[in-house]
């Protein structure tokens, strides 16, 4: 939401007149509701009023509403799951730029409201096409980054001449060195890039094992706790090498596994995935981290790679601080899980800007703006008020108040990533110690 640039920040397009007032109306009441399509708007979300709010088996508000980003209307659905070699390259396919970053496995609502972005979206489904790029500004927003993930639409409608999409990520990719990048109509453009895909995870002790031997021992697992009990085979195998034993355990996927599982108890079991792999990509996704933060495990090669810097990053003490002035916000002891998909997620507002919005049971140095509104509320159920910083007056997300006297909580805060800014301090505690 800072600065001039165009719709999501672009800094390779910021040409755009029409981007720039959408901006302004956007300060001024956070989601757009020009005269176009309120109507409809309404009708999408009064389409859905009668639907439950409160999960029968908790009691609590049910964390799927979240996740199915009902505040879109009826979508259609698009069948088919579609995955790359490793190394294939997909020349000049389409990618939409945003300001905001989706890991495989997460989900990105879209909705085209520009004309020109309609077409050249709509003649991209016409083609059956599905498969796009989402790509992001790099770390000093100075340009493209050169990762970015590959993105498969699951649903789309055409209604009141905006298309509106759901997508989800699929695999990493980079772009192909010295390949050109045309701008095709404001967020898209056409790029050349290569896919990366996942290396299969393999223990560091994997080559030291014979092969008979092998199928006869159990010396590798995913419990670290199992692990540890195969210590003196783990020791006998790894004495062949110079370095020493427990060098082999802090390379096992394991070892990060336990910490970040254990770390990230408190935010619910069911929300944590512990298969490795997606345990990688769900703590990027939902962990406040900084965007460069984030850049940097995006381009790390292997699960083993990122759960290690994850394990690093997650020692840090962190504030959530005013984007442009920096005074705190609140504290990550304040973050929880308003969705199933984890406390940080990506919705989209009705003016087509995408808003990666993390969810805080309290804040403080903040003023609300305006009244309360239902409309193409991302959380059914609340209303949502403009929240700005109390100090500089920027926009740092929504208050979502229950206007169902059954609903708990009865009021949070989404913060919006683009207003806010995560500070580091250095670790909060002793790294655990679990071998
Ligand atoms: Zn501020």
């Amino acid at each position: 939401m800072s600065g001039s640039e165009n719709q999501d920040g672009d800094p390779e397009n910021q040409d755009s007149d029409q981007d720039d007032l959408s901006l302004i109306m956007e300060f001024e009441n956070g989601h757009i509701s020009d005269s176009n399509s309120g109507a409809e708007r309404e009708d999408s979300s009064e389409e859905q009023e009668d639907l439950p709010l409160v999960n029968m088996s908790t009691g609590e508000y049910d964390r799927d509403i979240p996740t199915t980003h009902g505040y879109l209307g009826r979508l259609n659905p698009v069948s088919g799951y579609t995955l790359f070699e490793d190394g294939d390259v997909l020349k000049d396919i389409f990618a939409i730029y945003t300001s905001t970053l989706v890991f495989p496995g997460f989900t990105l609502p879209l909705l085209m409201n520009d004309t020109f972005e309609n077409r050249a979206l709509d003649n991209f489904l016409q083609e059956h096409h599905k498969v796009f790029v989402l790509i992001c500004p790099n770390s000093l927003y100075s340009g493209l980054y050169e990762y970015g993930v590959t993105m498969e639409i699951f649903e789309t409608n055409l209604r009141n001449d905006m298309l509106h999409i759901k997508a989800r990520g699929r695999q990493r990719c980079k772009r192909v060195t010295g390949s050109r990048t045309e701008n095709l109509a404001g967020r898209i453009k056409l790029i050349t890039v290569k896919i990366l895909a996942e290396p299969p995870i393999v223990s560091p002790l994997e080559d030291t094992q014979l092969l008979a031997l092998k199928s006869k021992r159990k010396w590798t697992l995913h419990n670290f706790d199992e692990l540890k009990q195969c210590k003196s085979y783990r020791r006998y195998h790894a004495a062949q090498f110079p370095l020493p034993s427990w060098v082999y355990d802090i390379n096992e996927v394991s070892y990060y596994t336990k910490i970040l599982l254990e770390g990230l108890s408190a935010y619910g079991k069911e929300l944590v995935p512990e298969d490795p792999e997606k345990l990688s990509y769900w703590f990027v996704q939902n962990f406040h981290l900084s965007h460069r933060e984030r850049l940097e495990i995006l381009g790390l090669r292997s699960t083993l790679e990122r759960l290690k810097l994850e394990v690093a990053y997650f020692k840090l003490g962190r504030l959530i601080c005013c984007e442009n002035c920096g005074i705190q916000i609140t504290d990550p002891t304040k973050v929880f899980a308003m969705s199933k998909d984890g406390m940080q997620s990506n919705f989209v507002n009705p003016g087509g800007h995408v808003y990666e919005t993390i969810t805080v049971n309290s804040a403080i140095n903040f003023k609300l703006l305006g009244t309360m509104s239902r409309v193409f509320s991302w959380f059914r159920g609340y209303a949502w008020t403009i929240m700005q910083c109390s100090n500089c007056g920027n926009h740092v997300g929504w208050k979502f108040t229950s206007t169902n006297p059954r609903l708990s909580p009865k009021e949070f805060y989404g913060l919006a990533n683009s207003g806010i800014k995560i500070i580091s301090q250095k670790p909060v505690a002793d790294p655990q110690k679990i071998i």
